[in-house]
């Protein structure tokens, strides 16, 4: 019905919609085509009356490492194109076909999950790496597996943090400059007691625990949880996060900038090697 590849869009109870990452061989890894079959199945279910709270799961291992650096358009800017807002130059030239696929397809789609106006849960097992916390942060809720590893190691390629820039809020100042700072892993229970996370459970446990968290928020009043969410939301809003979060993606524009005159492409290189070998363990 849908023609995604990378999705699964299922119904396991009443009220509940399971979308699922389904890119297993590249353990889920975020190209152009999987993110906009994202975007759709969430405005899918967003725009169903009958769904009252969403699940995003990911099927294999790990939950996902990341935007999909192998990816011959990544750079190429060909695939991208204005979903989420009016921006354009997505074959432009220079900075401003970066900027533009990232202001859409990162920080656009991301900013955009985060206020659909009905619950959201992440189920999160395995790594979840860099782009992985831009789908998982913009979640209302997180239950991790007990094998569940969080890490942003954009600053080994020459970066200062993923698109979403939402470190400060999930686990405070202090904190977030030690993970970003040394790229270190961070682990379900560490996230936990940051307040990261919601939930952690046995990595057996992690769809039924999951499941039955959706389904007891699933017989709240739709209504009033759609205006919970505004309120805490905004709250988050009234401390300055939006503008916060411009800033931070105008100095990765920055990052990418200076990497394309230094290293002649948007990261640098010299972090892909060790960043592959650390996530893989090889
Ligand atoms: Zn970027």
């Amino acid at each position: 019905m849908t023609g995604w590849e990378h999705i699964l869009y299922e119904t396991p109870a009443v009220g509940v919609v399971r979308i699922v990452l389904n890119r297993v061989a590249t353990r889920n890894a975020q190209d152009t085509q999987l993110l906009y079959e994202l975007n759709e199945a969430f405005d899918l279910a967003a725009h169903d009356d009958a769904v009252h709270v969403i699940i995003l799961a990911s099927a294999g291992p790990h939950f996902s490492s990341g935007h999909d650096l192998r990816e011959t358009d990544h750079l190429g800017h060909k695939q991208a194109h204005g979903t989420v807002g009016t921006w354009g130059g997505f074959g432009s030239p220079g900075a401003e076909a970066t900027m533009a696929r990232e202001k859409e397809m990162y920080l656009g789609f991301s900013e955009r999950w985060r206020n659909i106006p009905k619950p959201t849960i992440a189920q999160v097992q395995g790594k979840c790496i860099s782009g992985g916390l831009m789908l998982v942060w913009p979640c209302d809720l997180i239950v991790a597996a007990d094998d569940a590893m969080f890490q942003d190691n954009t600053l080994d390629l020459g970066m200062p943090g993923v698109e979403y820039f939402a470190h400060p809020w999930e686990l405070g100042v202090r904190q977030a400059k030690e993970y970003l700072f040394t790229a270190d892993w961070l682990t379900a229970q560490e996230a936990h007691r940051l307040g990261m996370v919601n939930r952690v459970v046995p990595r057996e446990r992690l769809g039924e625990a999951t499941l039955e968290l959706a389904v007891r928020i699933a017989k709240k009043p739709a209504f009033a949880l759609k205006l919970a969410k505004e309120a805490i939301n905004g709250a988050q809003d009234a401390q300055g996060r939006v503008s916060a979060f411009n800033l931070a993606f105008a100095l990765h524009q920055l990052g990418h900038s200076h990497n394309q005159q230094v290293h002649g492409m948007a990261i640098d290189p010299a972090g892909i090697a060790p960043a592959i070998k650390r996530n893989t363990g090889e």
